[in-house]
């Protein structure tokens, strides 16, 4: 088949082009490389399936540029953690509205199927735990995440509108807290922080009192859930994570059985409206698909630590 992954030389999207490419699909990848990173994709770029366009889709011409019709069009551009969207807010808000606009002109005039990735931050704070896809969330339209959390809840909005006016092939991917290899270890997640202050022997940051929960994703599975998703027939929302809860403190004391360090944790304020629960509910996925994640926390983050100390590619 023939791809356009926008957004695929970061953190998810290469993952992405990579299973991509690895089954045989031709893919053309489009990053203005904001937050992602060429390094990620460099070893595709010698495949005659791969091509990559150092642009911003907003500007990109893209039709001009392709040397194929595309059959799926994955839109994964935008800044993804906390500390990358507050840095970036205008261009955030910008990807996913004129960006999503863009694909999904796009997928109208060439009959490609679109994936808008959207977020469990568009349940922002949940007043419900674990969070279905018919909750509607509980967010802060101008609060310290309200550049992600409403632009995300834009582009499900204007890809559900072009899906109902049109009739495009859309998909709508909800991707819970997701880690794993190449993720950027200043990106500000708790994750790669926890990584590189154990990598380094410094305390471990915990804000607020550590008893937030989050559930944690192995890129590797949610990367199968994209894919599988993308055969399916099915126009709303569907959340992909993986259940299993763990408070930030918990997290900490895996890192550290991990690392099998005896660092100590540093207490830091806690984040405004940062959430203080996140489980995604996966049944949808899990009947519609057969998907559910495989890999748990503590092989995941021994593969994950493993890429960071150079002990596997
Ligand atoms: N967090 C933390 N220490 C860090 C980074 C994050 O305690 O060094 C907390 C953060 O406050 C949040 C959770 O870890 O409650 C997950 O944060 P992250 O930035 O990874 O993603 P989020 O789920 O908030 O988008």
């Amino acid at each position: 088949m023939n791809i356009i992954v926008v957004g695929g030389a970061g953190f998810l999207g290469s993952h992405l082009c990579d299973a991509l490419v690895r089954k045989g699909d031709r893919v053309l990848c489009i990053d203005n490389l904001i937050t992602g990173n060429k390094e990620n994709v460099v070893h595709l770029v010698k495949s005659r399936n791969f091509i990559f366009i150092e642009e911003d889709i907003i500007t990109c011409e893209v039709e001009k540029k392709l040397l194929f019709t595309p059959d799926i069009v994955f839109h994964l551009a935008s800044p993804a953690s906390p500390k990358d969207y507050v840095k970036f807010p205008i261009e955030t808000l910008l990807v996913n509205s004129i960006g999503t606009k863009k694909c999904l002109d796009l997928c109208l005039k060439t009959g490609a199927k679109f994936l808008f990735t959207s977020t469990s931050e568009v349940y922002g704070d949940p007043l419900t735990s674990p969070q279905k896809e018919d909750y509607w969330g509980n967010v802060n339209p101008i609060g310290p995440r309200s550049m992600y959390d409403e632009a995300k809840r834009f582009g499900e909005a204007i890809t559900m509108a072009y899906h109902k006016k049109y009739g495009i092939k859309t998909y709508l991917p909800r991707i819970f807290n997701t880690y794993g290899p190449r993720m950027r270890l200043d990106d500000g997640r708790v994750i790669p922080n926890f990584i590189s202050q154990a990598i380094k022997g410094e305390p471990l940051t915990v804000y607020g009192d550590g008893k937030q929960t989050r559930s944690f994703c192995y890129v590797d599975d949610l990367i199968r859930g994209l894919l599988m998703l993308v055969e399916s027939n099915y126009h709303m929302p569907v959340n992909l994570g993986n259940p299993e809860e763990f408070t930030i403190l918990e997290l900490a004391e895996k890192i550290r059985n991990i690392t099998r360090t005896n660092i100590q944790i540093e207490f830091l304020p806690p984040l405004p409206d940062d959430p203080r629960k996140r489980k995604p509910d996966i049944e949808l996925a899990k009947n519609l698909l057969g998907w559910e994640p495989t890999i748990n926390l503590d092989d995941g983050l021994t593969k994950t630590l493993s890429y960071y100390t150079g002990k596997t590619s």
